[in-house]
């Protein structure tokens, strides 16, 4: 929630992209899944602005690192889950329809998304020339988790989940979401400097 509030209050201070007016807020409602019970009200919608100017009204999403785009799981649910799947046994896939209330259809559907669709995206093939050595497509998003931070899982998970939020929007260049990713303190991710 946190990270989001930065996020969001970024995109306000910076105004309407249109003309330059300023942003009021126009949430989203949301109503994510996989989550705890008890994770509260501000988790019913998505920061989103609207211009406030007659005649632009243009809106103004900030990137997210709770919700991957419009999908219904929390993001951090599908990258956690997701990098599960290595071990994906009987046993574990029944504790996760337990826990998060996910299928194995849709466990299946997530692990074809980013090996497939997640690695396509003009986004994955810009980014990926800057990891050294590559991150291994096959085991995503595991390998991802990986490159953001030592020994830290929460770490880990902020740093892929600041890395992946321009994909849930089409406003931030691939330079800003490097850039996000390594302002926590705790997150070193292993990504040389782009060449100049
Ligand atoms: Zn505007």
């Amino acid at each position: 929630m946190a990270l989001d509030q930065d996020l969001a209050r970024e995109a306000q201070a910076a105004g309407c992209r249109a003309c330059g007016g300023r942003l009021h807020s126009a949430l989203y409602p949301r109503k994510p899944r996989g989550g705890p019970d008890d994770l509260g009200p501000s988790y019913e919608s998505r920061f989103s602005f609207c211009c406030a100017r007659e005649g632009c009204r243009r809106r103004t999403t900030p990137p997210s690192v709770r919700y991957l785009g419009r999908r219904v799981y929390l993001g951090a649910v599908i990258v956690l889950v997701t990098a599960m799947q290595a071990g994906l046994t009987p046993i574990r896939t029944q504790r996760l329809q337990e826990l998060i209330g996910v299928s194995i259809r849709t466990l299946k559907r997530w692990r074809t998304w980013w090996r497939t669709t997640f690695v396509a995206t003009a986004f994955w093939r810009a980014a990926a020339g800057r990891f050294m050595p590559p991150v291994r497509v096959d085991v995503l998003p595991a390998s991802l988790l990986d490159r953001f931070g030592v020994l830290d899982a929460r770490a880990q998970l902020r740093g892929v989940l600041r890395f992946l939020s321009p994909l849930t929007t089409t406003s931030v260049p691939l330079g800003a979401s490097l850039a996000m990713a390594a302002r926590d303190p705790q997150t070193m991710p292993v990504v040389p400097p782009p060449p100049r």
